[in-house]
């Protein structure tokens, strides 16, 4: 067996424990004689599972009583529609637009009513966040909405906006567990596993109590409504019944590593060892302002498209996969999420120091 290390945005490397424990439990989960892909999700056994992941996630991140645990579908994109046709009960919504993800966000909830884009950082190509000290928050706004980490262009939120007493919605699906988060600052703080939390199919939804209820934009599919999930604890109908499984061996895993905190120490000191020799490269830089440099997605260039080229063919070649920037960007991403470990990023420094004494 020989594995790559996947620098890849979503969906992107597991913990190796957590797909030998899965390995291991594939054929008889724990004497129950049967897969957990093969279970009834209204099963004994499985309601274990389901409600052990939840409990698990609400220590680790530490989720308040008043607020709901969702395992939805649909992807992050998804909740691009049905934030609005929960939340929009005056049909108006702020949004702070700092990548592509935050402008589809945007672009959906304009279908259902009135969305501001009353901050943006388009003008610079989103390589940085702008001042949301002070922003012009609609007096009717229903909700105020961010993406706290741009997965494509590698910038995240040092602070949180002043939404001056609105509701805050943040999407965090690249950021998800990778460090300490305070659940009461957000009415709703959600994402797509598949970055850093576990297997594509599932997306996490935290949502504050009091914004769960029957009021929504008319016609709102049975579907779309979170009601329908809060008061079925997330099994309405069928779930992504393995995959929750799957982010449940995640949640365990990040437990005995000694949970956030310690996530994010190792998380701070992976990023430190690339950002450093990206500063110190004549070769390769870093795309974004420093100050509002993501954790966990790291874009960088050379000047030369051919060199950016020839360099993620032959990362490719020697084990580091996936190194090639979104398509709308080019150059360089390396995802450096919870599961890839320091040693991967050592690796891939000495592979691009290597790369930089034989181009320059
Ligand atoms: C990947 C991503 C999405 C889209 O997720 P899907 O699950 O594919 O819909 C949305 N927001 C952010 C920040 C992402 O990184």
């Amino acid at each position: 067996m020989s594995r790559v290390y996947n620098f890849s945005a979503g969906p992107s490397m597991l913990p190796l424990e957590v797909l030998e424990t899965a390995r291991d439990e594939m054929l008889d989960y724990k004497g129950s004689g049967q897969s957990v892909m093969e279970m009834s999700h209204r099963s004994k056994v499985y309601d274990e599972i389901i409600k052990t992941a939840e409990a698990d996630f609400r220590k680790l991140a530490g989720v308040p009583d008043n607020y709901k645990f969702l395992f939805l579908q649909g992807g992050a994109s998804t909740q691009f529609a049905m934030i609005p046709m929960n939340l929009m009960k005056n049909k108006v919504a702020d949004y702070i637009v700092t990548g592509q993800w935050a402008k589809k966000a945007w672009q959906e909830a304009g279908k259902f009513g009135t969305a501001n884009k009353i901050a943006s950082s388009e003008d610079k190509t989103f390589t940085y966040i702008p001042d949301v000290s002070d922003l012009p928050i609609s007096e009717n706004a229903d909700y105020v909405y961010i993406c706290q980490n741009n997965t494509i262009y590698g910038t995240r939120y040092k602070e949180l906006p002043n939404t001056k007493g609105k509701v805050l919605v943040s999407d965090v699906s690249s950021m998800f567990l990778s460090e300490p988060m305070d659940v009461t600052k957000y009415g709703i703080v959600y994402g797509g596993v598949q970055k850093n939390v576990g297997p594509a199919g599932v997306t996490i939804v935290v949502i504050r109590e009091d914004l769960i209820t029957e009021d929504v934009l008319p016609g709102t599919p049975t579907m779309l409504k979170y009601k329908t999930h809060a008061d079925s604890d997330s099994l309405y109908n069928t779930p992504p019944a393995y995959n929750i499984y799957v982010c449940g061996l995640v949640f365990k895993w990040l437990m005995k590593l000694g949970g956030l905190t310690e996530m994010q120490k190792i998380n701070e000191k992976k990023a430190k060892i690339l950002y450093d020799y990206l500063d110190s490269s004549k070769l390769f830089r870093g795309t974004v302002e420093p100050e509002y440099r993501s954790l966990m997605n790291v874009p960088f260039v050379t000047d030369s498209d051919e060199l950016n080229k020839k360099f993620v063919d032959e990362a490719q070649k020697a084990g580091f996969v996936n190194l090639k920037g979104h398509r709308t960007v080019g150059g360089m991403r390396a995802s450096i999420y919870n599961a890839m470990p320091e040693e991967g990023v050592r690796k891939l420094v000495e592979f691009m120091d290597r790369f930089e004494g034989e181009n320059s």
